[in-house]
């Protein structure tokens, strides 16, 4: 009898699919297994096995799995489980997660190729265009590649064109074919080519030749070739040519003689076997006393919040829960909001865990990305994993402790693609897939948490003191109004800021600089008539940036370049206007001319080992200066620093969003945090605005989260804002600006007739167009109970139907669930 497997596709496809099971492949098809199938006409995916049925679907013809990949499967439990939650909850489909989930390496897919026309036979001189030609030759040298490949050897602009000319006459054919992208690493082995017995005879044959002498007997002592079979070790070829100093012609030589054999051996990119280098630090009183009570709270909540002031010590609690859980045998999820965070934590980590710690995020390459996978999947030992949001989705064998740190953080949520998740909350469930504990941490906890944690949903314990009793940082705002007018304003700088700042690094202390944009200057404009460059693609204004000379969108990433002359008037009247950090940078350099200037933001991370240089250099004083965007407000430990500047906090308190003040108040209370971590050093922190009597500065400058968080809390409720409610909002996106609105209203129609009052909307959301993509947002609020699968399914029926009408034809959607 035939079985058939139900194949979950890397696609945002409903459903599973359905194959047939080839009965030669019957002993490597199971649940979690990779396997490669046919889907549309021409393209082959892989996809996992959700399950093995053997009812023979009806009604449509059954493909066969073309390619089973695995002896045993690539995910654990509970994974499925979890992707098929989070499509639930975050309203997409479980092909979104598992495209998300597993790395790309692991999912092998056809790709396009063309190439040469075997059977096409040259009739008289074609008559080629110049570039039809150049192709045509490449493909013949090199054989068949993607259309993509042929664009970047050649050099050549819209080789389309002459693609697809030379297919119509028959000259290069289409062909699909499979991409496995997975690299392992391949590390030189050398191993001795005689058995022990006749040790002698091959010495007889280096005679008299000291540098092969030496050689030989490296490897003989690396490879315990002496000893019983069973302790041989494997030689690395570069170490064995370092112990014995010599080159690797020498090498050649041995080998042509016989004596030994190269050998390539396929290795874990992560075998990384650090030593501890410190014992777990003994905790404070007041740590310790916080330490017990987590575990007290645990005994009533799986989910407790420990609300611990900046620098009060946390992570040394953390380390001590995690040596917990790995003297038990588990496995503990150790997730930070940033990627910058992890750098300073692996040491701090894997100076007390060794090489238990496992580091994920997303910079890592995708073959880097795929050894992790692999070690996890090949281990059931205890370890720890620092990561990133992706980390949730690693194949963990079993999870006893799950610590989210700065959980407030937005960017745990993931805005773009699907699936649209926060981090934090999909690391809740998997922590009570795994029967596991979870500890919130935050200085400044989410408004939504701390009400859970209030209410008795979940557990609480604060820690309200600096570790060594050091004092929070002094708080002080600065009237940008009165500077300007008084004339006490250097750029962008308040005189006073000036004088701290100089202050503060003549007397040998670091300085950190919070920008919230990137880019020169935010704004260009021609002073003669006000023309603005704005994005072709985008209703956005563009941003100028210096180092590269131009003009970048920073929403779809276009470039343009600086006009010199104003388009519409015709004047060289050009300017460009704002700070962005590159322009703080500059205006510091200036200022502080023999002080060293370190800049975090994205421009300067773009590769992977960025972060870390930066913020290893500004940790080891080899910068006096550190100015950045949001990338340094979160949770990093600098020593030296005894000044923070909020050069803007205007741009934070005033935006149009029901969490503008609990961010702004979170990021300022964490900026602020960065200031005076060490004994005998005060901490300063100023506040440049424009509104410096606005209500939030009174908590901010208190340190009161309470009365702040009070504050906020009266205001959600009467608002009916979450926690008092779960928002959704639905994007809607058309490339015709003039049937938007029309097609927007009938859609939010259909669904008030409904929902009822629990639609909002359509509104013109602040920037309307991306990407030549008008976008309108329509709001859900539904109750907190509210089943989530119940409001998918009435919204999956919604649109159905709603695509039933020609109208509306073109129309994406798209659902954004908690937004952050
Ligand atoms: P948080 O994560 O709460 O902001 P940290 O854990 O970074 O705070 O601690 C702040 C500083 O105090 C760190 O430099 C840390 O090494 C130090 N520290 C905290 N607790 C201890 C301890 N028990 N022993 C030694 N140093 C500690
Ligand atoms: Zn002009
Ligand atoms: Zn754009």
């Amino acid at each position: 009898m035939d079985k058939y497997a139900e194949i979950l596709l890397p696609l945002p496809l409903d459903t599973s699919f359905t194959y047939r099971i080839p009965k030669e492949m019957e002993s490597r098809v199971a649940v979690g297994h990779r396997v490669i199938v046919p889907f549309g006409a021409k393209r082959f995916y892989t996809g996992i096995v959700e399950s093995i049925v053997t009812k023979a679907p009806e009604g449509f013809e059954v493909k066969d799995i073309a390619l089973a990949l695995d002896d045993k499967p690539i995910l654990r439990h509970p994974q499925l489980k979890l992707w098929h939650w989070i499509a639930d909850y975050y309203l997409c489909s479980a092909g979104d997660v598992y495209k998300a989930a597993v790395p790309s390496g692991l999912k092998i897919e056809s790709e396009t190729f063309i190439e040469i026309n075997p059977d096409y036979e040259p009739i008289g001189d074609e008559i080629l265009s110049e570039r039809e030609s150049i192709i045509f030759q490449l493909l013949d040298h090199e054989g068949a590649m993607t259309v993509g490949t042929v664009a970047t050897k050649t050099g050549l602009k819209n080789v389309q064109v002459a693609v697809n000319s030379l297919i119509d006459r028959g000259m290069i054919i289409i062909s699909e074919k499979l991409v496995e992208r997975y690299r392992p690493l391949r590390i030189a082995c050398v191993r001795p080519e005689f058995d022990p017995a006749s040790i002698s005879e091959a010495f007889a044959k280096v005679k008299g030749a000291p540098k092969q002498e030496k050689l030989l007997l490296a490897l003989i002592e690396m490879s315990g070739w002496q000893r019983p079979e069973n302790e041989h070790k494997e030689v690395i070829r570069t170490e064995l040519l370092k112990r014995a100093d010599c080159t690797s012609a020498i090498l050649l030589t041995l080998e042509k003689k016989g004596l030994l054999s190269s050998y390539k051996k396929e290795i874990n990119r992560f075998a990384y076997d650090g030593s501890k280098t410190i014992e777990l630090p003994r905790l404070s009183s007041a740590q310790a006393t916080a330490l017990h009570e987590i575990h007290q709270s645990w005994r009533q909540h799986d989910i407790t919040l420990l609300h611990g002031v900046t620098s009060s010590g946390k992570t040394e609690i953390y380390q001590h829960l995690i040596a917990d859980v790995i003297r038990r045998g588990d496995q503990a999820l150790f997730l930070v909001p940033e990627i910058a965070l992890t750098t300073q934590l692996t040491k701090r980590l894997q100076a007390v865990f060794g090489k238990d710690v496992i580091v994920y995020h997303s910079k890592f390459s995708d073959n880097e990305r795929v050894d992790i996978w692999k070690r996890l999947l090949d281990t059931n030992n205890p370890c720890v994993v620092l990561g990133a949001r992706s980390s949730v989705f690693l194949p963990f064998y079993h999870l006893g402790l799950v610590i989210v740190d700065e959980e407030h953080e937005s960017s745990f949520k993931q805005y773009d693609p699907a699936p649209r998740y926060n981090a934090r909350d999909v690391a809740i469930v998997l922590a009570s897939m795994h029967g596991a504990k979870t500890l919130l941490g935050s200085a400044t906890p989410s408004i939504e948490t701390y009400y859970k944690a209030t209410a008795g949903k979940f557990g609480l314990v604060s820690l309200l003191k600096r570790y060594n009793d050091i004092p929070l940082p002094d708080i002080s705002v600065i009237d940008l109004h009165r500077a300007r007018q008084t004339k006490k304003m250097s750029g962008t700088f308040s005189l006073e800021t000036v004088d701290r700042a100089r202050k503060a690094l003549s007397e040998g202390n670091q300085i950190i600089l919070f920008q919230p944009r990137r880019g020169y200057s935010p704004l260009a404009r021609c002073r003669q008539c006000a023309w603005t460059p704005r994005c072709t693609k985008c209703d956005v204004a563009l941003t100028y940036h210096r180092d590269i000379d131009r003009l970048i969108c920073h929403y779809c990433g276009s470039e343009y370049p600086l006009p010199r002359v104003c388009p519409q008037c015709k004047e060289p009247a050009i300017e460009t206007l704002g700070y962005g950090t590159e322009r703080v940078e500059d205006e510091v350099t200036k200022l502080f001319p023999e002080k060293r200037i370190l800049r975090l933001d994205l421009d300067t991370t773009r590769n992977k080992s960025s972060y870390e240089t930066i913020v290893d250099d500004f940790s080891a004083r080899k910068g006096d200066i550190l100015v950045g965007t949001q990338m340094v407000t979160k949770g990093l430990d600098f020593e030296g620093v005894s000044l923070v500047g909020v050069l803007n906090a205007d741009m934070l308190i005033n935006f149009p969003d029901f969490r503008s003040s609990e961010r702004a108040f979170n990021t300022i209370e964490q900026v602020a945090g960065r200031a005076g971590r060490r004994e005998g050093q005060s901490g300063q922190v100023l506040i440049q605005s424009y509104e410096p009597s606005h209500p939030l500065f009174g908590y901010i400058i208190n340190h009161d989260y309470l009365g702040f968080y009070n504050h906020e809390i009266a205001e959600r409720e009467r608002y009916f804002y979450p926690p008092f409610t779960r928002i959704i909002y639905l994007y809607l996106k058309h490339r015709d600006r003039g049937l938007i609105d029309r097609i927007a209203r009938e859609y939010g129609r259909r669904l008030t007739d409904i929902f009822g009052q629990r639609i909002y909307g359509p509104e013109r959301p602040s920037i309307e167009r991306i990407n030549n993509l008008y976008i309108r947002k329509i709001m859900l609020k539904v109750e907190v109970e509210a089943s989530m699968k119940r409001v998918k399914e009435i919204l999956r029926e919604v649109y159905n139907e709603a695509m039933q009408n020609p109208m509306l034809k073109g129309l994406t959607i798209y659902y954004d669930v908690d937004p952050f």
